[in-house]
């Protein structure tokens, strides 16, 4: 079992028959077997693990196998996995009820604090990231009365349809769809930038200016790997909106509430007119928000025209977790948090460097992210240059060592303050396979 591989250092055999059995029953009823498509394994190939439980720093899967996560479930869980706290609240919670479908005392309270630790005066509660953005252009598109959105490439904000026109890079074009099912005509309104560029964003405002309701950006992007925006660029985009009377969103599901109390803008401050939340904010469940000035978020219905509604927004077990978990995030948490970030981060570009990898270390407050390229990271097209089959063999290796990456080259690496001496021990034991087999 578990422990008799750790004990004589082998690493977990290839195959995982518990998780494939599992995974065959679902392939057959749930399309690719999973209801995220990044869980599939797809770039990386192999079996996607099926979790059965998760404590502190460790999953285990259904094999009995033991992994650190450096996912926590793509960022949400800063405090790991059942942090007695948060899961003591979310059992209060259920025991007073559900869902009312009315409001409740839990919202009030945490909305009081996403307000407390951000620059936004109102605030709506949603249950997914996706929700988030998708109401934040609405709103933007009926204050403004305009329709264009300017995105990044390499951005992601949910499988909004209007924003999942990322392709297109160098100088400005026309959104084309990326995914079928998305229509040219909700494509079209969006203007795909490459991410990093002002005198792209200046060039596209002198051609549409009046026609552009707003620019949407990830506070620090996180969905391409790790890319940290230039110093300024944030706040340049908005200068650059409101010269137009557009708006400036600025896309904090990721980033909110873990690089720091207020988010990346925490670390850098930006006037922009709406922010959206989600992951950290739910503590592991459905939650997320959007927030702004008062005068955009007013013209919210009820108070306002622009529609926006949810069955379960701002549920009473998913606003518990997420304030027990906010109130847990103090000071202390956050420096453990880019601690933790930067030791790992450490360790691994050194065994990479040992190894003779060509790599990139990049972080965003304590998220971070290796690219497998000799090339500056600044941007989607500079992503694209990693060495896909280098990062598959890290990946594998870690995986059979006990570590649990995320599974694409893609995407951040997420600590917890749960990941203590032996959670550290085991990635750095793990660290030189890795950094070899990426090697060959
Ligand atoms: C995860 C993410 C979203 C989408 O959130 P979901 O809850 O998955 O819909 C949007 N924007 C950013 C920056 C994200 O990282």
């Amino acid at each position: 079992m578990t422990t008799s591989y750790r004990a004589e250092g082998l690493p977990y055999p290839e195959d995982a028959p518990a998780s494939q059995a599992l995974f065959d029953r679902a392939q057959a009823i749930v399309p690719g077997g999973v209801n995220s498509p990044v869980r599939a394994f797809r770039a990386v190939g192999g079996t996607p693990r099926f979790m059965a439980h998760g404590s502190g720093a460790w999953l285990t899967d259904a094999d009995g196998r033991r992994y650190v996560d450096l996912v926590c479930s793509w960022g949400p869980l800063i405090h790991g996995h059942a942090h007695p706290e948060v899961i003591a609240a979310i059992q209060a919670a259920a025991a007073r009820g559900t869902s009312f479908g009315t409001p409740t005392a839990g919202e009030v309270d945490l909305a009081e604090e996403i307000v407390r630790r951000t620059a936004v005066d109102e605030v709506r509660l949603v249950n997914s990231g996706t929700e988030a953005t998708m109401s934040a252009i609405r709103l933007a598109r009926g204050f403004t009365g305009r329709s264009k959105i300017v995105k990044f490439a390499g951005c992601y904000h949910g499988h909004v349809d209007a924003l999942l026109a990322a392709a297109g890079s160098g100088v400005a074009t026309l959104g084309l769809p990326d995914s079928p099912g998305v229509t040219g005509a909700a494509a079209s309104e969006t203007l795909v930038l490459p991410y990093n560029d002002v005198s792209a964003v200046e060039a596209v405002f002198r051609e549409n200016g009046g026609e552009i309701a707003a620019i949407i950006t990830e506070a620090a992007a996180g969905n391409m790997g790790v890319v940290a925006p230039r110093e300024g660029f944030n706040q340049r985009l908005a200068e650059i909106a409101h010269a137009h009377g557009a708006l400036l969103i600025v896309d904090e599901v990721m980033t909110g509430f873990r690089v720091s109390a207020g988010g990346w803008a925490g670390l850098d401050p930006v006037e922009a007119d709406l922010f959206t939340f989600g992951k950290v904010m739910g503590g592991g469940l459905p939650a997320a928000a959007f927030g702004g000035r008062r005068d955009v978020m007013s013209r919210l219905a009820p108070a306002g025209p622009v529609y926006q509604a949810g069955t379960l927004s701002g549920n009473p077990l998913a606003c518990a977790a997420g304030l027990a978990s906010l109130r847990l995030a103090d000071d202390a948490v956050y420096k453990r948090l880019d601690e933790l970030s930067a030791t790992i981060g450490a360790l691994a570009s050194d065994e990479l460097t040992k190894a003779g990898v060509p790599h990139r270390l990049s972080f965003a407050g304590n998220m971070f992210s290796i690219f497998f390229t000799e090339v500056d990271v600044v941007d989607y097209d500079s992503a694209k240059t990693q060495d896909a089959d280098a990062f598959k063999a890290f990946f594998h290796e870690m995986l059979s060592r006990g570590v649990y990456l995320p599974p694409s080259a893609f995407e951040s690496w997420f600590v917890s303050t749960a990941i203590d001496d032996a959670a550290l021990e085991q990635i750095a034991t793990a660290l030189p396979y890795a950094a070899r087999a990426a090697a060959r």
